[in-house]
């Protein structure tokens, strides 16, 4: 059955760059600081994946946040997340750490594994300047806890935020009201995938396993593994039709169309605010 009449295709594809972050840590960085007005209200994707301890070991010790929220996918492995604050927590094989940095605080992300795999995604998702000052909040989210939903084509969809096939997710945010899917595509050729995305969404898909193609008959691009396909703003929702056993994530979220000024891990509207949150850092006011 199909539910989407007018299928969103592909506006572009993009490859990320290799770099590395925290203390030496390699990692694509899929969604870059150039994409942050077009995929408002997601600032940043970092895919990192390696069995190679070398990559992930140093970790990412003490810093600051201040004016967004980062939500961290471990798919594999296991990190400790420790804040200015005294909380602590694991984050692990299919879990999800939701944190909203507010006014700020400072905390490390280290893996408590010496070899093995780790995998997942960091996404920043920006606040509205209304919020961008308030109680810094967070949560473990063990995989247990994330809502999993199988559709009539055998697609695994763990809905870590918003709701999918009448599934609603683990995380719900008001403002930007994000979506953020785990699609597990089963062991078959040509299995395809349905959601309905609200038009004025900013929406795109990264492959992490195998590959898809997003659209319709020929008006579908191919989006191979380790690609990130940003996805028009046309349409209700999108199809996606992948190879046997592939994985994506699909994110999309309503933007705030606010200003947006970066420095580093703080995230704010203007230049004297960043400049306000350089200050407040260095008098020890995020802990
Ligand atoms: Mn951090």
């Amino acid at each position: 059955m199909t539910i989407i009449h007018h299928p969103r295709s592909v506006e572009r594809l993009i490859v990320g760059q290799e770099t590395q972050d925290g203390a030496g840590v390699r990692l694509t960085r899929v969604l870059s600081h150039d994409l942050q007005e077009r995929l408002d209200p997601f600032l940043m994707l970092d895919a990192f994946g390696s069995d190679n301890p070398g990559d992930y070991i140093a970790g990412f010790p003490n810093h600051p946040h201040r004016g967004f929220e980062t939500v961290t996918y471990m798919i594999a492995g296991r990190m400790r997340h420790k804040d200015s604050s005294g909380n602590e927590g694991l984050l692990q094989n299919g879990g999800v750490q939701w944190m909203t940095a507010g006014r700020g605080l400072t905390h490390s992300e280290m893996p408590e594994q010496e070899e093995g795999v780790m995998e997942g995604f960091q996404l920043w998702l920006n606040l509205p300047a209304k919020n961008k000052l308030c109680e810094p909040w967070y949560r473990d989210i063990q995989s247990e806890s994330i809502p999993e939903v199988t559709t009539d084509e055998g697609v695994l969809v763990r809905v870590i935020a918003g709701q999918s096939h009448n599934t609603a997710g683990a995380m719900q945010r008001e403002h930007t009201d994000p979506l953020y899917f785990d699609l597990h595509f089963p062991n078959a050729e040509d299995t395809v995938f349905e959601q309905p995305l609200p038009t004025l969404h900013n929406a795109f898909v990264y492959v992490y396993r195998g590959g898809l193609k997003v659209g319709q008959g020929n008006k579908a691009t191919d989006v191979p593994i380790k690609r990130m396909a940003v996805l028009t703003n046309d349409g209700d929702g999108v199809v996606l039709r992948a190879q046997a056993n592939t994985r994506a994530i699909l994110i999309a979220g309503k933007p705030l169309n606010e200003p947006i000024a970066q420095y580093g891990p703080f995230v704010m509207n203007t230049r004297e605010e960043l400049l306000q949150a350089v200050d407040d850092f260095r008098a020890g006011l995020m802990g």
